[in-house]
């Protein structure tokens, strides 16, 4: 049985409709936790989410909201304070721009870098800004740390991925967790996740069904785990950071990429 552990606790994730955003706000809401779904666009999507938490016994509700805005953060925050207190915030959003051939430096514009960075950098800042005294606060009426997960890529640890801008930006990202780590310690703690692949509607959206059964497979036969992760394998190793498991545990950048990062397969398994 799933324990209760989260009961009493308030999460707010950002780009939650869907995807990992969606697995990670599921499954804290099985473990007690109240839920903040935020979305932009896809509201109906972000409306099962809310459903689907509140089946699972927890209060959810629906803020729709840009992380690239100040306004949209502003938002979430207030959104959190209404709920009286906020224990967990986890920067999941982010997008990317496709531009996998890496030597084609003309593939990316000034201006991919800087959208990339509005949402999958300066979004995240600006959140931490907005909510810090919410998760102090938290701390201060349970002696407990409050928790930050940010949810990154391997692609900033490896300079990898779907572009040489996508890439940069987890870098930065990963570069921040750490800043606030230091920062932010001992009222709040600071983590990040590094996944690898995560089948998510980020490649199923550009490929018909037979192109993506294909990619899955090649996923899978070139990491030493040889699986293709889905968004509830990612988001088991997102409860760890956020739960009490992981309470002596601030700055740290978690590679959850079935090995990717280690090179390529054993050849037994290719
Ligand atoms: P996804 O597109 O399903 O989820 C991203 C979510 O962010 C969406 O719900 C989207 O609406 C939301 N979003 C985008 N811009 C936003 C904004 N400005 N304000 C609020 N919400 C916004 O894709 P996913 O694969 O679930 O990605 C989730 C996270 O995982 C992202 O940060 C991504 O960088 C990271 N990631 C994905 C992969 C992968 O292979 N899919 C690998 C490593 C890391």
């Amino acid at each position: 049985m799933t324990p209760r552990d989260l009961e009493g606790r308030t999460a707010l994730v950002t780009g939650s409709a869907n995807g990992l955003g969606r697995s990670i706000a599921l499954k804290l809401a099985e473990r007690g936790a109240s839920v903040i779904i935020n979305c932009t666009k896809s509201i109906a999507d972000g409306e099962a989410t809310v459903a689907d938490c509140q089946k699972a016994g927890a209060q959810a509700r629906l803020v729709v909201a840009d992380v690239s805005t100040d306004e949209g953060c502003s938002k979430l925050a207030e959104a959190a304070a209404q709920a009286g207190r906020l224990d967990i915030l986890v920067n999941n959003a982010g997008i990317t721009k496709h531009a996998r051939d890496h030597s084609d430096l003309d593939a990316l514009s000034r201006d991919d870098f800087l959208n990339l960075y509005s949402v999958n950098v300066a979004g995240p800042f600006i959140m931490m800004q907005k909510t810090r005294s919410l998760l102090v606060e938290a701390h201060k009426q349970t002696g407990r740390a409050s928790t930050v997960l940010n949810v990154s890529s391997i692609a900033g640890v490896a300079g990898v991925g779907s572009s040489v801008a996508y890439a940069a930006s987890k870098g930065a990202f990963n570069t921040m967790t750490i800043s606030l780590a230091r920062a932010l310690a001992p009222a709040i703690r600071v983590n990040a996740i590094c996944p690898g692949f995560i089948g998510t509607r980020w490649f199923k959206d550009t490929m018909s069904e037979e192109q993506y059964m294909k990619m899955e497979a090649g996923v899978a036969a070139s990491v030493p785990l040889n699986v293709a992760s889905g968004p509830d394998d990612i988001a088991d190793s997102a409860l760890f950071l956020l739960s009490d498991a992981s309470r002596h545990i601030t700055g740290e950048t978690l590679l959850v990429d079935a090995g990717m990062h280690l090179g390529y397969a054993p050849l037994k398994a290719r």
